[in-house]
């Protein structure tokens, strides 16, 4: 790895792992996702000037009125969404933002399709992660609203912006037995929730209560 993308000081190994034993600390308990943290620079996602700042526990801006979710909630997602079977063929996400939570998915499934409306994000997203070189992930532009309809079902969901309520379209692109974690709620007042497709109808779990930006409509 090239010194940029290893990190030194506030972005190096070190502080990423004490960014790992702190995420223990607060509950997380899958192993792999807290090695594969580990060994993600997240501070290549944020602009050179918030890097020093990219291992604390909380959501920096990433341009946009966006913002990278904290690594607990990350963390939490992506552990929530591996729970009942460890790997996933397909998984569609919703708001790829800067791209971490997309990299901190790619080694766990087949393949990560990720749908984002701010075209300037997603460029940076795939920057990001082609340093990484990763290519298990396909991009689309578009409101995420309507899902990736080509590529469904997905095996799950995940969104890193909150809708007031889970968009119909979404939950009919699950696969059965998939899931879908998504916080659901207007500001300030949202839950997570993970939503799994049983043969017939919907279990929903509510997991704890969160804080993310809007789930927008249209194309910007
Ligand atoms: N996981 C990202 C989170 C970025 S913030 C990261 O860590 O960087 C949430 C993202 O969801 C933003 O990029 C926002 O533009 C996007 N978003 C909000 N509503 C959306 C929608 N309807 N369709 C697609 N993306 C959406």
């Amino acid at each position: 790895m090239n010194i940029s993308l290893q990190g030194m000081g506030m972005t190096s190994l070190r502080t990423r792992e004490r960014m790992i034993k702190r995420l223990s600390e607060q509950g997380i308990k899958n192993q792999r996702v807290l090695e594969v943290m580990r060994d993600t620079p997240r501070h290549i996602f944020m602009d050179e000037a918030l890097s020093s700042r990219a291992y604390e526990d909380t959501a920096l801006p990433i341009g946009y009125n966006q913002t990278i979710s904290q690594p607990y909630i990350v963390a939490r997602m992506t552990e929530l969404l591996l729970e009942t079977t460890g790997h996933l063929e397909k998984v569609l996400e919703i708001g790829t933002g800067c791209g971490y939570q997309t990299a901190i998915l790619s080694p766990f499934v087949d393949r990560v399709y990720s749908v984002e409306r701010i075209l300037p994000l997603q460029r940076k997203a795939r920057t990001h992660i082609g340093e990484l070189k990763l290519k298990n992930i396909s991009y689309l532009y578009n409101d995420g609203n309507v899902g990736w309809p080509e590529y469904a079902p997905f095996n799950g969901i995940i969104a890193s912006a909150a809708p007031s309520e889970i968009p119909f379209q979404l939950i009919q692109q699950l696969a059965i037995g998939g899931v879908m974690v998504i916080p659901v709620g207007v500001n300030g007042q949202q839950m997570l929730q993970r939503v799994t497709r049983k043969t017939s109808g919907y279990e929903v779990e509510e997991i704890e209560p969160v804080t993310f930006v809007p789930f927008l409509s249209g194309k910007e």
